[in-house]
């Protein structure tokens, strides 16, 4: 157990570290993996290069994956540990305002991790989660765990969103002919290439306004929104994304 902690509310990191000792207590919990808070650490990190703000070309990214919610026949969220810790009333909001179910799927299945999770996104209000009820489909293009999905959910979904994913789920999930959007703090790292839409920013940042331009993006018309999803290149936002860091990098060393 973590000795607990009293931050001091006017800490200039107060919110950060309120969002650490809470993934702690969800180690503690079963909920997140503890690799699931290495993975915490580096979006830290790339949270502190983008000035934990949510930034234009994230907002672009957000716009898409709006349209892309909208646009779908069958949409699925796909929750991981890290994910149901940060924000889970974020994604019941989610998916009530999209209508796509939220589906269980992890890298680490360790024993009661699915139940820790479920309960946490059962408190949060959600009613239907897929990926517990024990029927399996597998995706072919994974080995390993991963490539276990539920036969409603990811696996007849013609759009994913898998944000804090890994590399190799995303380029399977595309490759299976599926949209894919994605949350990630790191245009670096694999998923957010792979993926066809990829908002850099926190997750605790995104999902409040992902979920508000859904809701104002609904009475748009079809053609509208297809015009819109096709007007953005995710190769754009990630090298805008990069662009940003670097020249805020150079800001910066300019007042040391
Ligand atoms: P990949 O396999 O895609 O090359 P990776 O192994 O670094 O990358 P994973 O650990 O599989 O990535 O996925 C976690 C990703 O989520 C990391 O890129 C990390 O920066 C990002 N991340 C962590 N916490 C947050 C957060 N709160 N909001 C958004 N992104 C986050
Ligand atoms: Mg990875």
């Amino acid at each position: 157990m973590s000795a607990k902690i009293n931050i001091p509310k006017d800490h200039p990191r107060y919110r950060a570290m309120m969002i650490r000792e809470n993934m702690i207590k969800g180690c503690e919990n079963k909920v997140v993996a503890p690799a699931g808070l290495i993975a915490q650490g580096r979006g830290e990190a790339f949270d502190y290069l983008i000035g934990e703000k949510t930034e234009p070309f994230a907002l672009d990214a957000i716009k898409a994956a709006a349209c892309a919610f909208i646009l779908a026949e069958h949409p699925v969220i796909s929750v991981n540990g890290n994910v149901a810790q940060l924000v889970p009333d974020w994604l019941v909001k989610l998916s009530e305002v999209s209508g796509a179910p939220l589906e269980i799927n992890l890298f680490y299945r360790e024993p009661g991790r699915e139940e820790a999770i479920l309960k946490v996104l059962e408190k949060a209000g959600a009613k239907r989660v897929l990926g517990v009820s024990g029927r399996r489909e597998t995706i072919k293009e994974l080995s390993s765990d991963r490539r276990i999905v539920d036969p409603e959910g990811i696996y007849k979904a013609d759009m994913v969103f898998v944000p804090l994913e890994d590399g190799d789920r995303t380029e399977a999930l595309a490759a299976m002919g599926k949209r894919v959007v994605t949350v990630d703090l790191n245009p670096l790292s694999r998923t957010p290439n792979k993926a066809h839409v990829a908002i850099i920013d926190n997750i605790t940042r995104a999902l409040p306004l992902l979920a508000e331009y859904i809701i104002s993006y609904k009475n748009k018309k079809r053609e509208e929104l297809e015009a819109l999803y096709s007007s953005y290149s995710n190769r754009e936002t990630l090298r805008k994304s990069l662009v940003f860091m670097a020249e805020r990098l150079i800001s910066l060393s300019r007042e040391i």
